[in-house]
């Protein structure tokens, strides 16, 4: 199978490697090394200020978006959520759950967001903005700096979800003053799912240590106390902590955060300029590095990821909700080759000529 779904996505040879070996016990002062150096690579990566402070939860990224909201906001806060797609609308659902005032900037399917849409939200008293600043469901980049510029202006805490924009897309925690990131393993970590990773800046952390949540796996000041010596409240998947350690190490060598970005850059132009002339229509206004979301003009989307997936052994990744029949998307993330998009587009001109796509 040739993986071009966004996560999991294909890990490189080393991080399999790593991930075939034992699984070491961990309240160990080595594992305690592993994990200083897992945060620091992190923060080094998102350009976090020195005193911000990075902490890995064992659990898929909505967990982190979970604890992230619950932690730093209660119901004298009043929060502005950027709906684009699926993952916009979780973190609406999630304030609703915990009973956090909000209100949902909703964007149609593909729409970029600018910073006129965000006037009418200017001096209103909002205390926080939740984006996820690559909207994956719908394949859009919001602007991390202009957001920025606004939570600065309206003394906002700003939560960027960059689960897959973190190593896609160039996202700068100091320059556009974010105060949390969240990403997680199976993105561009490329390594498999079952870590998500959580950086604070220093007015995040105030917020965390003054929190009344009532939560026991998911507290965050728990978490950050544990992350002083390297290590975490309970056992982690530290097999997979392993591999993100393997990993980070790989993209330093190769040139670091910038080099990444330019590589998965390349593979997203490769692609789109190379489906020019084929019945897909691109439906995002504002296109991020790590997706490609694509509209079928003729045939059904989910028919499309079956057959590429049975008869191609490919697979893209299909959408859910009131997309699934319309859209699928094609992922940039993780160890993918020229090569292996040119397999994929040799097969989409196969089914254009039999009448499938
Ligand atoms: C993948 C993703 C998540 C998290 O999904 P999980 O299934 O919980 O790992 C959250 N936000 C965005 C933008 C994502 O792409």
């Amino acid at each position: 199978m040739i993986n071009f779904t966004v996560g999991p996505v294909q890990s490189s040879d080393e991080v399999c490697r790593q991930g075939a070996q034992q699984v070491p016990y961990f309240r160990t002062a080595e594992f305690s090394e592993v994990m200083k150096d897992n945060a620091s690579l992190m923060m080094e990566f998102a350009n976090a200020t020195k005193d911000s402070k990075c902490v890995f939860m064992t659990c898929s990224s909505t967990g982190s978006m979970e604890a992230v909201v619950m932690n730093c906001f209660d119901e004298n806060d009043k929060v502005l959520v950027i709906v684009g797609g699926t993952f916009g609308d979780r973190f609406a659902k999630i304030c609703g759950i915990h009973r956090i005032p909000y209100t949902a900037l909703t964007l149609r399917h593909g729409q970029k967001l600018t910073a006129k849409m965000l006037e009418k939200y200017d001096s209103r008293g909002y205390t926080g903005l939740l984006v996820n600043i690559d909207e994956t469901s719908t394949g859009v980049l919001y602007d991390s700096e202009m957001l920025g510029d606004f939570c600065k202006k309206n003394h906002m805490l700003y939560v960027c979800d960059c689960v897959s924009a973190f190593l896609a897309d160039k996202f700068d925690m100091q320059s556009c003053g974010a105060d949390i990131m969240i990403t997680g393993s199976q993105k561009a970590l490329a390594c498999p799912p079952g870590i998500s990773v959580i950086i604070l800046s220093p007015k995040a952390i105030e917020r965390v240590e003054n929190s009344k949540v009532r939560t026991m796996y998911l507290n965050l000041a728990d978490a950050l106390k544990n992350a002083e010596r390297g290590q975490t409240p309970f056992t982690p998947a530290v097999g997979i902590l392993l591999q993100i350690n393997t990993r980070l190490h790989e993209i330093k060598n190769a040139g670091g955060v910038s080099s990444e970005v330019e590589r998965v850059k390349k593979l997203a132009d490769y692609f789109r300029n190379s489906i020019k002339g084929l019945p897909l229509e691109i439906i995002s206004e504002s296109l991020p590095n790590g997706v490609t979301s694509l509209h079928p003009i003729k045939n059904n989307a989910k028919e499309i990821f079956r057959i590429l997936k049975d008869e191609y052994h490919i697979w893209v990744c299909p959408n859910g909700g009131d997309m699934a029949d319309s859209v699928f998307r094609v992922g940039h993330l993780g160890n993918l080759t020229i090569a292996d998009y040119d397999q994929l587009i040799s097969a989409f001109k196969e089914l254009h000529q039999k009448g499938i796509l």
